[in-house]
C-alpha cells in the first residue's frame, strides 16, 4: 500500500510557498482542481489568486488537471490567466505526459498536486513525478462516488 503514499503531505495549497517551491527545486505544478484548488464546481478564492500571483512571480507554471469537463476548467482558469486540461481520465497519465512533453516540462522539477489518492496521487506516480497531497477543501461539497473513495482511501492510508 506504500505505492500510493505521496512524497509530500501538506493541509492546503498555500503550504506550497515560495521557499518550498526553491527547496523542492519545483518549476512546473501539475494541479487537481475541485477539493485541491477550490470547492467542488466553484470557483477559486482571494487565497488561490495570491498563491498564483507568487507562483508567476517566481516563474512556476501552473497547469490544472481535471478529471471534470473541459467547462468547467476553462470558467475556472479564465480569471487567472492559467491553462487546464478537463477528462483527463486521471489516474491514466496519456493525456498530462503529452503536454509535458510539449511545453518540455522536467520530470525533476515537476510534481502533481491532488486530494485524491487513487486519481492525483496515483497519476503523478504513472507520470513519474513527485506527488504532493493536500487536504480536501470544502468536503461536504463533494459528490457521493468521492465520499465512497474517501474511505478506501483511509483504509489504504491505515497501512502506511
Ligand atoms: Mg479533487
Amino acid at each position: 500500500m506504500k505505492y500510493f503514499k505521496p512524497d509530500f503531505e501538506l493541509d492546503h495549497f498555500s503550504k506550497m510557498d515560495a521557499n518550498w517551491l526553491e527547496h523542492h527545486r519545483v518549476k512546473t505544478i501539475f494541479s487537481d482542481l475541485d477539493s485541491t484548488l477550490a470547492i467542488h464546481d466553484e470557483p477559486g478564492g482571494d487565497d488561490l489568486r495570491t498563491w498564483i500571483q507568487m507562483l508567476k512571480n517566481h516563474q512556476v507554471k501552473l497547469v490544472i488537471a481535471s478529471n471534470n469537463s473541459q467547462g468547467r476548467v476553462d470558467r475556472f482558469c479564465q480569471p487567472f490567466g492559467i491553462i487546464g486540461f478537463g477528462k483527463c481520465a486521471k489516474p491514466a497519465p496519456y493525456k498530462l505526459r503529452k503536454h509535458m512533453d510539449a511545453i518540455g516540462a522536467s520530470k525533476d522539477t515537476s510534481v502533481f498536486l491532488g486530494d485524491q489518492l487513487f486519481t492525483d496521487v496515483w497519476c503523478g506516480k504513472l507520470l513519474n513525478i513527485r506527488t504532493v497531497l493536500v487536504k480536501p477543501i470544502g468536503k461536504e461539497h463533494e459528490p457521493i462516488q468521492i465520499v465512497l473513495k474517501r474511505k478506501l482511501e483511509t483504509i489504504v492510508k491505515n497501512r502506511w
